[in-house]
């Protein structure tokens, strides 16, 4: 079956100390196009868990522990070439797994993957480092300087929605901090994590150096894991909510978290932007990869006097994109990653009605008359309307749906922006120079593009502030937090 990695027999099975292992249950994963079943799935039980940690801890004990930052970036370019090797069969696997266009995955979710080892290996390279020239309270001089150490053995845990990319986004720098790690995949995109197993062993990662364990969260494979006292870090994507059940997991071992979590992205057009590049930028931040990427707006504040245009516009866009099956050149829509998913974005465009909202585009499903019937596709959905206080306009919906409500001035549209008890990424679109710059001071957000968004440099700092998540990950920043630094303090006198 297409997308199954080859070394999986049957069913995608678990990678545990650098072999895969027979499962002792599976489950399921459908297709979000069609509803049907395409794989069986092992499900780490607790001593697959187990035994996942206790290769992570054998193998840091061995050779591995002692690998130098040069030769650990070589491995990392290996890896990148041999994901590049396997770029079909991973494109393959991400379109099966999420109903993605074949377009999209192979231009942005898997060239991405080999890129995120590539960018670590020149970062962990060129990382600068610390040293003082101190001199003691009596004359006396002294040489500080600090050593980076791997962390240990670290749980990696990701969701579903750009599966290889976020995945690799923290195993990369993992390894080229020297760290061992055990990664779970979502449950819903189980096939590319499975090659990436594959692909580890090919280029030559040693034993237990990688490790994944497939399951769901609670009383399953991450709550194993989160509460497995061998685990040192934890590095986290998903819900806010799951980041809470997390962190309480974390605190018996007093581990290190890093969350990169949920967001209600708020995107701001002015009346002087270039409305085209704003149409053009909003409909992709609010629809890409069918809304299902965190960093997507869906709160789209416009200024008055081109309210009434832009509206307009961007609904009649809405309503045009093209669907088609992933394999189709130019398909855009994609199906939501599963029906359970969709009925909870359905719930609300209810729920936006029920408040009082006016939909503007979309707002239920579209109907094919093929199989596509059975997946999970809404229509790309633009509602107006609703206060700041609505639900709709509060909780993350995490599908293509975004509410556009006017603002008079930039004072006004700052303060819509940062009313939300997330504060991931913000757009905004201007031609004033200065109103971007204060845009970046004063918005409460991780992340602020002008008149661009979703353009990503590996060595920037990336994450959210309030229930967006804790830490940064990106270039140094990654480093941060999967090494340890230990400071050395040498007497000169
Ligand atoms: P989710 O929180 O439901 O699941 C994410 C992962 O955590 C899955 O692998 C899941 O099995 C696991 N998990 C769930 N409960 C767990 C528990 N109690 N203990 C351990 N592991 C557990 O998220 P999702 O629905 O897969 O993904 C969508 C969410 O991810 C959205 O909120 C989105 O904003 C967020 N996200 C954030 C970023 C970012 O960079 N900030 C990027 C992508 C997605």
């Amino acid at each position: 079956m297409a997308g199954r990695p080859a070394g999986a027999r049957g069913v995608l099975r678990n990678f545990v100390g650098g072999r895969f292992v027979e499962p002792a249950g599976t489950f399921p994963k459908t297709s979000p196009v069609t509803g049907a079943t395409i794989f069986e799935v092992a499900e780490a039980d607790g001593s697959t868990v187990d035994a996942a940690v206790g290769a992570a801890r054998a193998a840091l004990r061995g050779p591995w522990g002692r690998t130098g930052e040069r030769d650990r970036a070589e491995l990392l370019r290996r890896i990148a070439a041999e994901l590049e090797r396997r770029f079909d069969d991973l494109v393959t696997a991400e379109v099966a797994d999420t109903g993605k266009s074949i377009s999209q995955a192979r231009t942005l979710d898997i060239p991405r993957g080999a890129a995120n080892f590539r960018a670590f290996a020149e970062i962990v390279a060129t990382a600068p480092t610390e040293s003082f020239g101190t001199v003691g309270p009596a004359g006396g001089r002294a040489l500080n300087y600090a050593v980076r150490k791997p962390v240990g053995v670290v749980a990696v845990i990701v969701p579903w929605n750009l599966p290889l990319l976020l995945l690799t986004w923290k195993v990369a720098p993992a390894l080229a901090c020297g760290n061992a790690v055990v990664v779970k995949p979502s449950e819903e995109t189980p096939a590319s994590a499975t090659l990436l197993a594959e692909v580890m062993a090919a280029a030559g990662v040693p034993d237990g150096v990688f490790n994944l364990v497939h399951g769901f969260g609670p009383d399953s494979a991450g709550e194993f894991l989160t509460r497995h006292p061998g685990v040192d870090a934890i590095t986290f994507t998903g819900e806010s909510a799951t980041g809470s059940a997390i962190m309480r997991a974390a605190a018996d071992g007093v581990k290190a978290v890093s969350f990169e979590l949920g967001g209600k992205n708020a995107g701001l057009v002015f009346a002087d932007a270039d409305l085209d590049a704003a149409v053009d930028g909003c409909v992709r931040s609010s629809f890409t990869n069918g809304g299902q990427v965190c960093l997507c707006t869906e709160r789209l504040y416009v200024q008055r006097p081109v309210f009434d245009e832009f509206v307009a516009r961007l609904a009649g866009r809405a309503d045009g994109l093209a669907y088609g099956w992933p394999a189709d050149p130019g398909t855009v829509n994609m199906p939501l990653i599963s029906r359970q998913h969709r009925d909870k974005v359905l719930g609300y465009h209810d729920l936006a009605r029920v408040e009082g909202a006016q939909v503007l585009a979309g707002g239920g499903t579209p109907h094919f008359g093929d199989a596509r019937d059975g997946g999970a596709y809404v229509r790309p959905t633009v509602l107006t309307g609703l206060p700041p206080d609505a639900r709709t306009n509060r909780e993350e919906i995490f599908g293509p749906v975004v509410h556009v409500a006017p603002f008079d001035d930039e004072q006004e549209a700052f303060a819509l922006a940062n009313d939300s008890d997330y504060g991931l990424a913000a757009t905004v679109w201007t031609r004033d120079v200065g109103r971007a710059h204060r845009a970046g001071a004063r918005l409460d957000a991780g992340i602020v593009w002008v008149n661009t968004w979703f353009l990503r440099d590996l060595r920037t700092p990336f994450g959210g502030v309030k229930a967006s998540g804790i830490g940064r990950e990106g270039g140094v920043h990654s480093l941060d937090f999967y090494s340890e630094l230990t400071n050395v303090c040498v007497d000169l006198s």
